[in-house]
């Protein structure tokens, strides 16, 4: 067995706030800046003065540590820690979160005419989302500061992966979901991990607010998105990709966004790399809303990304279902920074993107889908074009939503057929026709 290589540089950290560029050392429960009430981000001053050198060395670090046993080491983010804040071995929760495979979307690139689409599967991921990359980070640090009770409000798959962390940290879980609203995989999950599910007569947006309240005069820890540590497990999607991708760096990573926070994190685990001086140009990250749930399409176009235009969300894929994005400004910065696109689908547009992948073997959910429907515009728009390479993100597991699925797939119900082998013959026959 190897053992973990030790860190060239002890990486620190510091909250910033991404509006009024304060700099704290800690945040409050809120994890809000202390003097705008905007949200944080998690900054690194030694990296200032780290050199180019650290940068090389870590890509060897990296892949040495690919051959250990150690959990930190197995697992897709903790092995990326140079490069996130500081937390004893003892605190890490970890399931070997992250390791998602990338895959070869062949066929999607033959009718698009595009050199080459990949799908980075993070519905791949222990309870079946990204999610758990940043519950991991965040969970981390609840654990070394001491809490006992986690919270969220989630559409469903934070839910899941909060509580799945939670019972594995020997923690409790609180989660606050829209009722009526949540795909029941989702809500199976959370239950059955053995969190306390509270089901609110309200969508999301109410649930977070609600949430907010309440953290403010309750002693537990916040786990939603605002908190920037979740980011920080989010963005080792940027570095496995690019060791993935022999750290040749694809035209364009295309996003679904719902809170906007998993589209942040990815383009700042990119920046990061730039700035270290691993990767010499940035991919243009994009972000895809749904139709019905397009607060950030309409501020880029109404306000040029300076205001938030929240929406009442509808869209039958959940995990976006979001009309008042909390980290609209974040993402704003990510478009802005790398020259990504922010489009709108259809809900036609998804459920047609979620059965083509099916039917080339990649099953997703349906708010994962919003990402290739997204690519397929932006090929259409000229955005993509013929030359360029384009990374997708699925964010979460097929087997989330399988209502959607079954609603989908109604027009070819199965129609039941004697219990005859010749009855079998003479359906393999018409099926072999090509019918
Ligand atoms: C959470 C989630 C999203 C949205 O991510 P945000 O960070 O809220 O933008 C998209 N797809 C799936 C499957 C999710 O679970
Ligand atoms: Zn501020």
């Amino acid at each position: 067995m190897k053992t973990a290589s030790s860190t060239p540089v002890a990486a620190d950290h510091l909250l910033r706030c991404v509006h009024c560029g304060t700099v704290q050392a800690s945040a409050d429960r809120m994890f809000r800046c202390s003097s705008c009430s905007e949200l944080l981000e998690v900054a690194y001053p030694e990296w200032a003065d780290a050199g180019r050198e650290f940068g090389l060395r870590l890509k060897e670090i990296w892949r040495e540590r690919r051959n250990s046993t150690l959990p930190e080491d197995a697992s897709g983010v903790w092995r990326f820690r140079e490069l996130l804040p500081r937390v004893e071995r003892e605190h890490i929760v970890t399931m070997s979160e992250g390791n998602t495979p990338l895959v070869d979307l062949h066929k999607a690139a033959r009718d698009l005419g595009i050199t080459r689409v990949l799908a980075k599967h993070q519905g791949m991921n222990p309870t079946g989302s990204f999610k758990d990359t940043g519950v991991s980070a965040a969970i981390s640090i609840a654990k070394a500061q001491g809490y006992g009770l986690v919270c969220c409000a989630s559409t469903g798959n934070t839910s899941a992966s909060v509580a799945a962390y939670a019972a594995r940290a020997g923690m409790k879980s609180t989660v606050l979901l829209p009722q009526g609203q949540v795909a029941s995989g989702k809500l199976a999950q959370a239950l059955e991990y053995g969190a306390h599910v509270l089901q609110l007569e309200t969508d999301f947006d109410g649930c977070l607010k609600i949430l907010h309240e309440v953290i403010r005069h309750f002693p537990a820890y916040l786990m939603n998105s605002v908190n920037p540590y979740r980011l920080e497990g989010q963005k080792t999607l940027a570095f496995e990709l690019m060791e993935q991708l022999n750290w040749e760096v694809p035209d364009h990573v295309i996003v679904p966004g719902g809170n906007l926070a998993n589209s942040s994190a990815i383009g700042k685990g990119f920046l990061e790399l730039q700035q270290l001086g691993l990767i010499s140009r940035l991919p243009k990250v994009s972000i895809i809303q749904a139709e019905g749930a397009n607060a950030l399409v309409r501020s880029m176009r109404e306000s040029a990304g300076e205001k938030l235009i929240p929406v009442p969300p509808h869209t039958r894929a959940t995990a976006i279902r979001i009309g008042n994005p909390a980290s609209w400004r974040k993402a704003v910065s990510i478009l802005r920074q790398t020259a990504g696109a922010c489009e709108q689908v259809t809900e036609h547009e998804i459920a047609q993107a979620k059965a083509e992948l099916g039917s080339q073997g990649v099953g997703c959910e349906p708010a994962s889908a919003a990402s290739f429907a997204g690519l397929k515009k932006l090929a259409r728009l000229g955005f993509v074009k013929q030359q360029e390479t384009a990374v997708l993100v699925l964010t979460g597991h097929m087997l989330k939503d399988v209502d959607y699925m079954l609603d989908a797939q109604m027009h070819r119900t199965l129609r039941p057929i004697p219990a005859e082998a010749s009855a079998v013959i003479r359906a393999l026959e018409t099926i072999n026709a090509g019918s």
